[in-house]
């Protein structure tokens, strides 16, 4: 705890920690020697790790990285980060992230971005760490704590976990409570472990895991030691490589990552099918509806009554004032233009036409998954991003949509409510990590861990 309390210090100029909880850490450390000293140690016990500002964390500043939670102390503890306390975790940080997860390298920030430790060979550029959880990746990457929360709504765990080299796990919808976690899309949102190894982020994930009373869509299974998956042994496993990921004007380092991984799998064991997922290319639009309605209707919440700020309001000023001001300033750029899409794709007239549509959308790219499956497929290789860390403002000033196109290999994933791991598992031509995604059935997060563990 000591040494990631002095690293967070050291890394100030990475600015992925937005908060440093000491006390706390220092406390929850002699709780951990107590516990070690009476021989009853829990699997994270004494283990530095950093929340992401979206968790709820009592007592302590939660913002979401937004100005419009300025100062919000909440009075509760996310589920997640009370299961992490439990096992015996310290929590060290709180880390940077886009604006209530909205992003794709980790700009939207109201703290301003992090920096990823990584830089391109020959090149002193400050490049993402990705987003939305881009502190908890600038984070484990240079070794401020050993493991770190994110959340995944399109690919805010695997995309960022990509550009930093390391692990990051977006499990089953289901398996890791909501409660407490600031909603963005809440039929696609879910926590999930970040960290150096796979090991490390089975042992996470375990405590992290499990059914809830208090969120309905917490799902009442059992919670499997995901670490005892890890065998390395893929005979007998079925691979399948979705032909529809092999996009246009991909770059040939990514294509040459992605046969390398094959071929790891292949070694383990693997056989390797070729598979389609016809559905693939209405997945990005869909998300792009489904995930800011969601939005609009989340986010209603932040009035200027129940959390944080409240504008500064003229004499006969009456509540609509309030919000128009309060809301105005209070939300980044980003954030205000997914609840304005959201507000439109719900409103009478277009309902029909986008959000409905967009549910069926995402049926038919559910049903792709289930027949793959189906058809015996234990597992799915993909690469996560379509290319390496870009340099901050390179991609910000431009149209947004080309910020959104990085979600391009993620986002089924949360469509379908499946389990996504990236693996770090080479370097581009700049010497920059690149990481293969491998997609596992329902619940099967162990065995796609496992994938993942054969390509580490
Ligand atoms: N980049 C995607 C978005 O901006 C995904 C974000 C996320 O997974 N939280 O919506």
């Amino acid at each position: 705890v000591e040494a990631s309390l002095a690293a967070i210090e050291a890394a100030a100029p990475l600015n992925a920690a937005v908060e440093i909880t000491a006390e706390q850490a220092r406390e929850a450390a002699r709780r951990a020697d107590a516990r070690l000293a009476e021989g009853d140690a829990p699997d994270m016990c004494g283990i530095p790790i950093g929340v992401k500002d979206l968790f709820c964390t009592e007592g302590v500043r939660s913002q979401a990285a937004s100005r419009i939670l300025e100062g919000f102390r909440p009075p509760y503890e996310s589920t997640v980060t009370a299961q992490l306390r439990d096992a015996g975790a310290a929590m060290t940080c709180k880390l940077n992230m886009d604006e209530f997860a909205m992003g794709s390298s980790n700009e939207t920030s109201c703290y301003g971005p992090a920096v990823n430790p990584w830089r391109a060979r020959g090149s002193d550029a400050r490049l993402t760490p990705g987003g939305s959880s881009g502190g908890s990746a600038a984070a484990v990457a240079a070794g401020l704590c050993l493991g770190a929360t994110g959340t995944d709504t399109g690919g805010s765990i695997r995309q960022p976990a990509a550009f930093a080299g390391i692990v990051g796990v977006k499990p089953t919808y289901g398996r890791c409570s909501r409660w407490g976690i600031m909603a963005f899309a809440s039929s696609l949102d879910q926590a999930g472990p970040m960290t150096r190894t796979v090991r490390d982020a089975a042992i996470m994930l375990r405590a992290m895991s499990g059914h809830d009373p208090r969120d309905s869509t917490s799902a009442d299974m059992p919670v499997p030691d995901f670490e005892a998956a890890l065998t390395g042994d893929l005979r007998g496993k079925r691979i399948g490589v979705p032909r529809e990921y092999r996009m246009e004007g991909m770059p040939p380092e990514i294509e040459a990552l992605w046969a390398r991984g094959a071929e790891m799998l292949r070694d383990a064991g693997a056989e390797l099918v070729d598979i389609s997922l016809p559905h693939t290319k209405y997945a990005l639009p869909a998300y792009y509806v489904i995930a800011p309605a969601e939005a609009s209707s989340n986010l209603a919440r932040y009035d200027g009554v129940r959390y944080g700020r409240r504008a500064k309001l003229a004499p006969g000023d009456g509540v609509t004032e309030m919000y128009e001001k309060t809301r105005a300033e209070g939300f980044g750029p980003e954030v205000r233009r997914r609840v304005m899409i959201g507000a439109y794709v719900l409103s009478a007239g277009y309902y029909d036409a986008y959000y409905l549509r967009a549910q069926k959308v995402r049926t038919l790219i559910k049903r792709d998954f289930e027949q793959v499956f189906e058809q015996g497929v234990d597992a799915i290789l993909t690469p996560t991003t379509p290319s390496p860390a870009f340099e901050l403002g390179a991609m910000a000033e431009q149209d947004p949509v080309k910020m959104y196109l990085n979600d391009v290999f993620t986002v089924t994933v949360n469509l379908a409510g499946l389990p996504g791991v990236s693996v770090p598992a080479g370097l581009s031509a700049e010497g920059l990590p690149l990481g293969l995604q491998v997609i596992g059935r329902p619940w099967e997060e162990g065995p796609m861990m496992n994938v993942a563990y054969a390509i580490e």
